[in-house]
This record gives structure tokens, sequence and C-alpha cells, in this order.
């Protein structure tokens, strides 16, 4: 069970107390009220991909700056936090919120690791399984069609 909120950047978690949103950036604040270290994210163009899980609490986002690639999470503690942090993100950022299992992390990482290759890809809803094929090797899901698996690499036959 977590004990804190997360901010979790390229799997560097520091614990967070609060969650501001001002214009176009999320502030987030420790406990002492200071703004933590990378804590200002700019929900802009640079934001490839926006994913949640609402198993667990995770809002994590793929962020493409001119070739550079980061892994943004974000974890809640409270459930209202989580609810209230969600919907005030996708106020701000107008794009397709995509519903994720709990292997988003390591979807978001191969993600990344694919747009660092110069690979674009169409970014899938975990939890619309209709529209998936799961990976025979490590049980991914990945999009239907697909012909190496996302996060193993295996053959999707
Ligand atoms: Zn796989």
């Amino acid at each position: 069970m977590l004990d804190s909120n997360y901010l979790i950047i390229n799997r560097h978690p520091q614990k967070f107390s609060e969650m501001r949103i001002a214009g176009k950036t999320a502030v987030f604040m420790g406990s002492d009220g200071k703004v933590l270290d990378f804590g200002v994210l700019a929900l802009g163009s640079s934001v490839y991909a926006a994913l949640y899980c609402d198993e667990v609490q995770n809002i994590t986002f793929v962020t493409d700056k001119g070739g550079a690639q980061d892994v943004v999470t974000v974890l809640w503690l409270k459930e209202e936090d989580y609810v209230r942090a969600l919907s005030a993100l996708k106020d701000v950022l107008r794009m397709h919120f995509s519903p994720q299992n709990k292997k988003l992390n390591r979807y978001a990482e191969a993600v990344a690791e694919k747009l660092a290759l110069g690979v674009k890809l169409r970014i899938t809803d975990a939890v619309n399984t209709a529209d998936m094929v799961e990976c025979p090797e490590c049980g991914m899901l990945n999009p239907a069609g697909s012909q190496y698996c996302l996060d193993c690499g295996a053959e999707i036959g």
C-alpha cells in the first residue's frame, strides 16, 4: 500500500503533497510547500501520450521534447484526489486519455523507447481488450494486428 502521493520521473520517485494546475502547467509540491525537483510539468504539445489506470490510481504521461523522452507518473494515495486530478488534467490537456491496466508503466516505457527510435505509435486502450492481442510470451496486450510485442519483442502469431 502506498504511504504518500508519488511523482515518478523516469523511475525516480519523489513524494508530494499537492498538485496545483496553473494555466497549462501542473506543479507538484512537497510537504514543505516547496516545488519538487523537476516538479513542473508542462501540459502542452510535448505530451505524446496520457495514460491512466483506475485500479492503481496512476496517471502517466509520455513526453517527447525534440527527441528527448520522459515517462512521468503520478500515483495518488486517496481515490478522491486521483479522481479530481484526472478530471483537472483532462480539462487542461485536451487529448485522449487512454485507460490502461496494471502494466501501464511498462507500456509507457515501451512507448518512450519506440519514440526514441523514431517510431510513432498508435496508443491503445488496454481495457478495451476486444481491440487487443495478448502476447504469448509475456501477456502484454498489444494493438490488434501487431507483428511484434511492444513489451518483449516476441512475434505475435
Ligand atoms: Zn511480450
